[in-house]
């Protein structure tokens, strides 16, 4: 177990085994925002016998959440980046473990298939670190691709490899599963900012009060904060579409297609097979229009969806003409460069700022619920600079991918 020292916990907290007590007077931690960060954190933090408060404005894991929804990717390939791929990988095992204990499935393990023109640095890059770390993969040259994978449309001069222990998670019951592994529940409730009382106590809520105060408020940190994060986290507009394959077309469910990526420079398409019957998923992460979570449409644009059926014909002519069965408007939640948030609000030691996930947080929630609750147990833990609000720019240059 280790120590809280100097970190303004209740009196023994770390001590003790996980429990359920009775609600505390003042809690060690109020989580704000019930999202993949903000249950990671809470799970962690429970798991190390604080006393946690979770709190959110809709519930958990709801419709307009950048965590709600169907499916997410989880890949370990990041062009060979020494901060994602090992977070990735150590998210993998935990998201394994609570998608075993649960009556359903968070984790479904069909691979990743990524393919690009074969000169991409990128991919290249990503290869060498599944090479050097020892994660199972299969390199795929472009008659191999075509062999394997006769369902899609590979050009002259793609290669691939597969993720083959890697795949997909299922997102608004993945974060549900996860706050309820930790035995915890979120209250609804939409908190402000910080204001803290003469003893340096937080009240979050009618009989909420806590000394730490975590804020993964997603996509909605700078509502909550635009002094400080306008600018710098800029939520943005991303439709999914989900297609259904004829009954009894297997070509497009795993395990005869897995989770697929096509890395196109950066400019990345990406789907998932069939997955629960929820039928074939494409998305586009490209940055759509700048929006608000709160009061966005959520209904599909007739561009985005001819788009989507563009592509198809060209990358999966066998679902060209196949019925959209359901789709969905997410946001993505921006940094500058896509690098995430982990920091204190400024002026206040106690209080953090967590986001940022830039279109691609959803598998790490595991390794940054970790660091974060780390951060609040041994509050000596150095930030680290790519997470820092210091290197939040309002200038978009995204590098993460
Ligand atoms: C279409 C789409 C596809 C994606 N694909 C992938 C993928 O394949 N792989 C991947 O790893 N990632 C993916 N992502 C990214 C990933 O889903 C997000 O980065 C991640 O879910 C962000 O989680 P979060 O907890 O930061 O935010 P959220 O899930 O939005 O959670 C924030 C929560 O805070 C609450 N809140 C806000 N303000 C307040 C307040 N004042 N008081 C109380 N509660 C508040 C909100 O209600 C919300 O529930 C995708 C995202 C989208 C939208």
């Amino acid at each position: 177990m280790t120590a809280i020292a100097g970190a303004g916990l209740a009196p023994g907290a770390a001590a003790e085994a996980p429990r359920r007590p009775a609600a505390p007077a003042v809690y060690d931690v109020a989580v704000i925002g019930a999202g993949v960060f903000g249950v990671w954190t809470a799970w962690h933090l429970a798991k190390r016998g604080a006393s946690v408060a979770v709190v959110d404005a809709y519930g958990v894991g709801h419709a307009r959440a950048s965590s709600g929804g169907e499916s997410r990717v989880i890949r370990l390939s990041y062009g060979g980046d020494p901060i994602y791929s090992p977070m990735a990988r150590e998210s993998l095992d935990a998201w394994a473990e609570v998608s075993a204990r649960g009556r359903e499935p968070i984790l479904h393990l069909t691979g990743v298939l990524w393919f690009s023109p074969a000169t991409d640095a990128y991919m290249a890059k990503s290869v060498d670190w599944l090479a050097a770390n020892k994660v199972e993969h299969r390199r795929m040259d472009l008659a191999g691709l075509r062999a394997a994978y006769p369902q899609v449309v590979f050009r002259d001069g793609e290669s691939g490899f597969v993720e083959t222990k890697s795949g997909a998670l299922i997102a608004g019951r993945g974060v549900r599963a996860v706050l309820a592994d930790a035995g915890l529940e979120a209250r609804l409730l939409k908190a402000g900012p910080p204001e803290p009382d003469a003893g340096g106590v937080y009240a979050v809520g009618p009989d909420l009060r806590a000394r730490h105060l975590i804020y993964a408020c997603g996509p909605w940190l700078p509502k909550v904060f635009p002094q400080v994060l306008g600018g710098r986290i800029t939520p943005t507009r991303q439709e999914v579409y989900h297609f259904g394959a004829a009954p009894g077309d297997l070509r497009f469910s795993a395990p005869a297609l897995p989770v697929w990526a096509d890395f196109n420079g950066g400019e990345l398409v990406y789907g998932m097979p069939d997955l629960e019957g929820q039928g074939f998923k494409i998305a586009f992460d490209p940055h759509g229009a700048v929006v608000d979570p709160d009061t966005q449409s959520r209904q599909i644009s007739a561009e985005g969806l001819a788009r989507a059926r563009a592509y198809l014909a060209q990358r999966f002519p066998g679902l060209a003409e196949a019925p959209l069965i359901h789709a969905r408007v997410c946001q993505y939640e921006n940094s500058s460069n896509g690098d995430f948030l982990m920091d204190r609000l400024p002026g206040h030691d106690r209080v953090w700022l967590l986001g940022g996930g830039s279109g691609h947080g959803f598998k790490h929630g595991p390794a940054v619920g970790r660091r974060m609750a780390t951060h609040v147990l041994e509050p000596a833990t150095p930030v680290e600079p790519r997470f820092s609000l210091a290197t939040k720019a309002t200038r978009a240059e995204r590098a993460i991918y």
